[in-house]
């Protein structure tokens, strides 16, 4: 792996920095993503240079890396309280695994695709993070280990996926970003008694979230 030399803990406090200028406020979300070496998740060294950039890369599957204030603004409207357990959709390079673990969730994340799923499995394991991860359609989310306290969607969804829906605890949160390719607003949808009511949080571009084609 990757060192994580002194260059590289300046980069990521400016980074920090930048963020709490673009207007996160959570501290705690703040002192994560102050923690996570986000250049030992770029593989392409020639996109390395860019890993403190507030910036989205490519990571191979025609996947990317989510930009680090969308990781944030998801970060902070997840409201994640240490031991909580989260269901992410969408592991990708596990960035995010990787902010959730720093927060004290206990992670359970799905990857469609299998190449990136055994990729990031045996990244996070390396770095001594500890997520189950498994390989499928998010869509169906992980009704063995339902209910969950928290739920984020890293990839565009065409509409609230009723059955992440619930797998929230009453009072739980959905984060998910929905929208066409176009773009997404992020919604943040809380589970109550008589359905769930959701809340609008700006416009971000993902990739398409996809259902039921998981890759062997
Ligand atoms: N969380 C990542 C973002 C990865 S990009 C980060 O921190 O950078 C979104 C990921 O969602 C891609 O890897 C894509 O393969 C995955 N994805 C898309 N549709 C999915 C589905 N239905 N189930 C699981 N993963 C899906």
């Amino acid at each position: 792996m990757k060192p994580d030399d002194f260059r590289h803990q300046g980069l990521r406090r400016k980074l920090v920095d930048d963020l709490r200028a673009k207007g996160i406020a959570d501290g705690r979300v703040l002192a994560a993503i102050g923690k996570v070496p986000r250049h030992q998740f770029i593989d392409d060294t020639a996109f390395e240079r860019f890993a403190y950039v507030d910036q989205a890369f490519p990571i191979g599957c025609g996947q990317t890396i989510s930009q680090p204030y969308t990781v944030a603004v998801q970060s902070e409207l997840l409201q994640v309280k240490p031991g909580e357990k989260v269901l992410e959709i969408g592991t990708g390079c596990g960035y995010q695994t990787a902010v959730l673990c720093e927060l004290g969730a206990k992670v359970h994340s799905i990857e469609r695709h299998k190449p990136l799923y055994l990729s990031t499995k045996a990244r996070l394991a390396a770095m001594g993070y500890r997520a189950y991860l498994q390989h499928g359609d998010g869509y169906k989310g992980m009704p063995l280990h339902a209910p969950f306290d928290k739920i984020i969607v890293t990839c565009g969804a065409p509409e609230v996926p009723q059955a992440l829906v619930e797998q929230l605890r009453m009072g739980g949160i959905l984060v998910i970003p929905v929208g066409g390719e176009g773009g997404q607003a992020m919604l943040s949808v809380v589970r109550e008694a008589g359905g769930a009511r959701s809340t609008r949080h700006g416009n971000f571009s993902f990739v398409p979230m996809v259902e039921n084609k998981s890759n062997g």
